[in-house]
């Protein structure tokens, strides 16, 4: 990265106010903290404009109806908030968080979730590659987890992006004890679902397969679809065995941090003698250009 890429502040939005982000706090009876009961979202800005914002806040309202949780800021005033809190830092290229937790109850040890006032925030860091370009640049090396399922959707809906991350710490944890760079995990049923923070798409005799269940419905994901009707690909949204996966013939992740990006191994299987396959650099060249310019940007303005 060079340094315009990460030069800015670091902040958060709290109560009104734009606080430098070691100073955000939330409190220790919260159930966001002590029940992972908060939901949030991430958007990116790429040279000084989001991509996609409202299909963000879409997604984050929806993950709000289904845990049941309210704010009194609307998505109007919470975009407005974003970009206040963006052109505040003057972070050109940055992760956007916006979050709402349920909060503390307002009767102490109360197991009514009613009684709790749910309340937002938001906070900005320079940007993230869920993978680290120079791993992506030496080829990125996912494990399938052994032992270690995606919670189920009928217990956790992923549909709502969630901090429920016990699942995948434990997958993170085996596969870097192994020597991957990161995991991917499966459902009950042994199909592939997702990994920490991102989808995951084979490529497999010209078509482009992508898990239609247990997982979160990424807004990458959503870009790379439209990009494979764009590029006349053929596409298949439906579940992907553990042995079709490791059959495919390119492998590659997707989300708002980094944008579709190449893994060349899974487990012991090797793709393409270890270089990025074509269907996924003609994709993700193809996001670059949308994601740097058209109809899908909302521009920032700075001070
Ligand atoms: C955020 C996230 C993704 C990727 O979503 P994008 O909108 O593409 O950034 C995928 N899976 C999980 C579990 C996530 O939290």
């Amino acid at each position: 990265m060079t340094h315009s890429d990460t030069a800015g502040a670091s902040l958060a939005w709290m109560d009104g106010a734009i606080i430098p982000i070691a100073d955000a706090k939330i409190g220790v009876t919260d159930w966001g903290l002590t029940h992972s009961d908060i939901t949030y979202d991430v958007a990116q800005v790429w040279d000084g404009g989001f991509f996609r914002l409202d299909d963000h806040l879409d997604r984050f309202a929806a993950s709000m109806q289904i845990m049941h949780l309210s704010v009194p800021q609307s998505l109007d005033e919470i975009r407005a908030i974003l970009n206040q809190l963006v052109a505040a830092s003057g972070l050109r290229n940055a992760y956007c968080a916006f979050v709402t937790s349920r909060g503390s109850q307002s009767i102490p040890g109360s197991r009514d979730p009613r009684t709790c006032t749910n309340h937002f925030y938001a906070w900005v860091v320079p940007y993230v590659h869920v993978i680290p370009e120079q791993v992506v640049a030496r080829g990125a090396k996912m494990k399938i987890a052994d032992g270690v399922e995606r919670i189920s959707p009928a217990s956790v809906d992923p549909k709502a992006k969630n901090y429920h991350w016990g699942d995948i710490t434990n997958g993170l944890y085996q596969a870097i004890e192994q020597g991957f760079d990161t995991v991917v995990l499966t459902d009950a049923g042994g199909n592939i679902c997702e990994g920490p923070g991102f989808n995951v798409f084979a490529v497999h005799d010209g078509k482009v397969l992508t898990p239609q269940s247990g997982v979160l419905e990424g807004i990458t994901r959503k870009t790379v679809l439209e990009i494979s009707a764009a590029l006349d690909l053929p596409l298949e949204v439906r579940d992907i065995s553990k042995a079709e996966f490791l059959d495919a013939d390119e492998v590659f992740i997707t989300s708002s941090g980094g944008g579709p990006t190449p893994i060349t191994q899974v487990n012991d299987r090797i793709f393409g003698n270890g270089a990025p396959g074509p269907v996924t650099m003609a994709i993700r060249e193809t996001y670059l250009d949308w994601r740097a310019k058209g109809p899908l940007r909302a521009e920032i303005t700075y001070a």
